[in-house]
This record gives structure tokens, sequence and C-alpha cells, in this order.
């Protein structure tokens, strides 16, 4: 009984109604997302009444949120309360900074896009198939170039990360500046050569009054390693394997690490060859923006793979968080339509397990070691490196910067409280605050204070891009707008064999054609390999997949599909 009470009279005293949203002398920070969670980073900073927005990123569902394909945040707030956006600045490229952009955009008014060369090409894409490229400007932003956004004088910042083309913003506002950090790491040698811009963060002229940084790994002591240090084991394992070909798995983002794998490949006699879609368009815009330098010669064709001498060749593919229809999952099922996996293979996972993803890729490994392969990951040889500063760079990074005040950003609850300690630790006379999505924080020169609270939180879209509000995520079964089909199938555990089904439990739906459906269901698992077959996630994916384009053929509508496997 003691603890309740008092936190909530922490909370509500903290909490005072009293606010002006026209005060010319208050920011107010309105975190929409990523303040509480990792995933869809997106900062509203708030000068009376105009907005910038600070990264606009996506998440994806976990196992328990069925139908779901990703997930944006909400942005009601901007709306009840007659916020103007005036710009979006995104700080690098990834899709937990950019990927909501397609999605909100119209809604925000097209609002001008800031940016770097190589962040602003991934999202350009993007932009295009959602049919809102034409009504979209882009500035393009090249570190340290500084540019205004209404009352806003930004500075860009070069920093360090694991997608190219990385910055951090210095934001000169009407009341102090304003220090956001993005996604950073320090490396003493980075790939490029460029180093997170110190003489400018360390800039003693004005006193910073807020920093805002990224809490992803403040947990981890000491001081992050070198992407160089990378490099150097793909060297090693280069010369060291005899046999097959060599797979390595890698975030198709992660430009620097392909670098370094082509180069070690190359000089390794080996040709190289890039699997998945996200693989190969990141490469194209980055050998464009002369990111990445790549000789065509040494390049080869995926279905040319198998035709080639296997000890030569070395492919770099998408799938290392064991995600359906991925390249590594499909040659783990041997599934791949191009090549496959031999006895002798190699494959390098160069990539962390994302936490909730470890069950699925010990079950990639598995299929991967069912095909003849050997599997060497982060935990057995230096593979991997960590694009985020570890406890010694936050470290360095708030000496730097010294601000009056600091609010950690981008980390899940715990992250963040550990984060204002650390900060605490360097300074005692630091004073924060830890907000989530939803809190209204209101900064003055002399305090920075929660002041309210808003609706924030995820909005679910499936495939189509049709939102999905989230109370329904958790009652699906009562979506008679659109309908629900449960579809079921019982399969020999070890075989794959269809036992019985596919039947189909159907509600708010026709069911004449139903046949024609189970034809195609049938079809599908013909198509499929034996492994594949007895792949609950693989044998999930296109139970629904099949079922639902049936019906949006058949009827026009999206039913929420519920696809369930049993193994006997
Ligand atoms: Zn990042
Ligand atoms: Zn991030």
């Amino acid at each position: 009984m003691g603890l309740g009470p008092s936190i909530v009279m922490t909370m509500s005293s903290e909490t005072d109604k009293s606010y002006d949203l026209n005060s010319k002398k208050s920011i107010f920070l309105a975190p929409l997302g990523g303040l509480g969670e990792i995933g869809m980073n997106m900062m509203a900073v708030v000068y009376r009444k105009k907005a910038i927005i600070i990264d606009c990123g996506l998440m994806f569902p976990n196992a328990d949120e069925p139908g779901v394909d990703i997930i944006i945040p909400r942005i009601d707030f901007l709306k009840d309360h007659g916020i103007e956006v005036i710009g979006i600045i995104l700080t690098h490229g990834h899709e937990d900074h950019i990927g909501a952009i397609p999605f909100v955009i119209d809604e925000l008014g097209f609002p001008p896009v800031y940016g770097t060369p190589f962040t602003l090409a991934l999202i350009e894409e993007r932009l295009r198939e959602a049919g809102h490229l034409k009504h979209t400007t882009f500035e393009v932003v090249h570190p340290p170039q500084s540019f205004s956004v209404g009352d806003f004088k930004i500075q860009s910042i070069q920093v360090t990360h694991s997608v190219v083309d990385s910055m951090g913003l210095m934001i000169e506002t009407p009341i102090g500046r304003i220090i956001h950090s993005g996604d950073f790491k320090m490396d003493q040698h980075p790939i490029d050569g460029k180093n997170i811009d110190e003489k400018r963060l360390k800039d003693p002229s004005i006193q910073n009054l807020l920093l805002m940084s990224d809490s992803t790994n403040v947990e981890r002591e000491g001081w992050s390693r070198s992407e160089e240090v990378v490099g150097k084991t793909f060297k090693q394992l280069f010369a060291e394997i005899e046999t097959g070909k060599i797979i390595v798995g890698v975030f198709a983002s992660n430009i620097h690490r392909i670098q370094q794998i082509y180069d070690e490949a190359v000089a390794s006699k080996r040709k190289v060859s890039f699997l998945g879609r996200s693989m190969r368009t990141n490469v194209e815009i980055a050998c464009r923006l002369k990111h990445l330098k790549i000789d065509r010669s040494n390049v080869v064709d995926p279905s040319d793979i198998d035709s080639l001498d296997a000890k030569k060749i070395v492919m770099i593919a998408t799938g290392t968080q064991a995600e359906p229809r991925s390249v590594l999952y499909r040659l783990s099922l041997n599934d791949h339509p191009e090549t496959q996996i031999h006895p002798g293979d190699t494959v390098i996972l160069s990539s962390r397990f994302i936490p909730g993803n470890e069950r699925n890729i010990s079950h990639l490994i598995n299929n991967l070691y069912r095909r003849g392969a050997e599997v060497i990951d982060s935990d057995m040889a230096d593979v991997h490196c960590s694009g985020h500063a570890y406890q010694d760079e936050q470290i360095e990074l708030l000496k730097w910067t010294k601000p009056k005040f600091f609010l950690p950003v981008h980390g899940e609850y715990r992250m963040l409280v550990k984060h204002l300690r650390l900060a605490q630790s360097v300074d005692s006379h630091i004073r924060g605050l830890i907000a989530e999505n939803g809190d209204l924080i209101e900064l003055s020169p002399e305090r920075i204070k929660k002041v309210s609270q808003f609706p924030a939180g995820k909005v679910f879209l499936d495939e189509a891009a049709g939102d999905i509000h989230e109370e329904l995520i958790r009652d699906r079964v009562k979506m008679a707008s659109t309908g629900l089909v449960v579809a079921s199938l019982v399969l020999h555990a070890k075989k794959g064999a269809l036992i019985e089904g596919p039947n189909f439990d159907v509600r708010g739906l026709p069911t004449d054609d139903l046949a024609l459906l189970e034809g195609e269901v049938l079809t599908m698992l013909e198509d499929l390999s034996k492994e594949a077959r007895t792949d609950e996630v693989e044998v999930k994916e296109e139970l629904r997949r099949v079922t639902r384009r049936f019906f949006r053929k058949a009827t026009g509508t999206k039913p929420v599909v519920v696809p369930l496997i049993y193994f006997v």
C-alpha cells in the first residue's frame, strides 16, 4: 500500500493543466513515439503551435497482434490542438525513423521533409508507391549545413551510426538551444572516415538548454566496438573457410558492413551476389550516392550462383531476423527460387538477435543446419557490432554538450531511467525527467516539466495499409464490417502431409465459392517444400495470404484471416 498512492501523488503534482501552447516563453515537446519503447520514433517540438517533427518511424508487430503488418504512431495530438507541422526532420534512414512517413504525410499536410541524400533516397521510393511523391518537397541536408524551419534554426551534425549519412541536430529555438543526438555511436575508425562532429557538439559559446539522447545501449558498459573490427573478422573467416559458398546475412541498410563484406570477398578472390529486394535497392542507391564502391565485374546474378564454383561465391542476403519469406528464411526451407544451400556452405549472421525474434532465429539456424550448412553468429565471432553508443560514449556526449536539462529518448522505460541516472552521475546539476509517449512536456529556460497527457499510441496497419484500431486487435472477432475467416489445416508434423482440411469458419462474408478457395489452398500446399510445410510460420503466412487474396478478389473486402495450423 505504501508505494502505490505516493507514486500517484507524484504523478498528479507533476501534471498541471495551466499551460499555454501560444506562450512565447516555452517550447512544448510531444513524444508521439519511441519513448518507453524501442521503435517508431517520432518527436514533435512545438513553438507557438508550429511544430517540427523529428523522425517519423514505424515498428513491426509481435506474434500476438494477428493480421497486423506494421505499426505507426498516433498523431491525433497535432490535429486536436491545431498545431501546424512546418517540417519533418529525419536523422537517418532506419525504418524506426522514416517508415511511417508514407502513412501520415498527407494527414500532416505535406510539410517539407529534411534529410541527408541517402535518407531521402530511401523514403522517395516508398512515397512514390503511396502516390505521395508529387506532393512532397524534399530539402536535402549535407551536415554541417544549417537551415531554418520557421522559428527554428537547425544545424545538422554528422554522427556515426549503422546506416550511412546519419545526423544529429542542434536546434536554436527562441528560448534556447536543444540538441537531439539521433541514433549515434562514437567510432574511432569509421569506415568512411566520418567521425561524430565533436567540435560542433562541444561548442562552448552557448549553454545548451536541453539534450535529448539515444538510450538504446545504456545498459551496456564501456565503449562500443568499431565497425573496423568486423571487417577484420571477415578477412580472417574468408581466409579460413575452404568449402562451399559463404552466405552473409546483414541488414540491407548497413552499407558500411556491406562494403566491408564485399571488399574482403573480392580480396579472397570470390565473386559477390546480392539477394533480397531491399538489399538490391539499397545497394543500388548507395552506389549511386557513392557511399558504396563496387566493381560490377565482381558481382554475379543470383540465378547464376548454382552454375559457378561454390568456393568462389559470397552471397550477401537479407533475413537475419528470420523474417518470413526473406532470403535466409527461404534458403533455410530450401524454398528459394534461384539458389539453394548445399552441405559445406557457411552462413554468417552479421547482426544481433532483436529481442522477440530469438525463437524464430533459432528455428532458422536449425533449418540451415538441416540443409548441411555451418552457421556462425555474433556470439561465436566478431561479425557484428552495435550502431548505438554504450555508456562511456553517452557520458562523453553529456560532457561535450553540458546541457542544463536532459531528456532520454529512444528506449524502453527502464533504459530511460538508467540514462537519466547516468546523466546525473556525470553532472549532479543536470535536471531531467522520464517521459513516455503521450506526456506533454513544457520546456522553458527555467524548468522542464510534464504538464499534461495526450492520446498517443499505436496505429495498426495491415498489408493494404488499412487502419485497424487498437481495440479491434484484441477483439477482432467482432469485426463484422470486414468479415472474419478462420482457416485451419491439420498437417503431419514430420512429413507436412495434409491430414485434414482446409476448413473455413467464415463470418460476415459469402461462402458460395469455398470449394475454389479449398483448391487454391491445396495448390499452395503442393508448391511448398516439405520443410516449408512443416514450418508453422511459413504455412500460416501462406494460408493467410491465399485466403485473404481469395476474398479480396471475390468480394472486394479484406477480411481478417486467422490461420490455424495443427501439427499431429
Ligand atoms: Zn538507427
Ligand atoms: Zn533507432
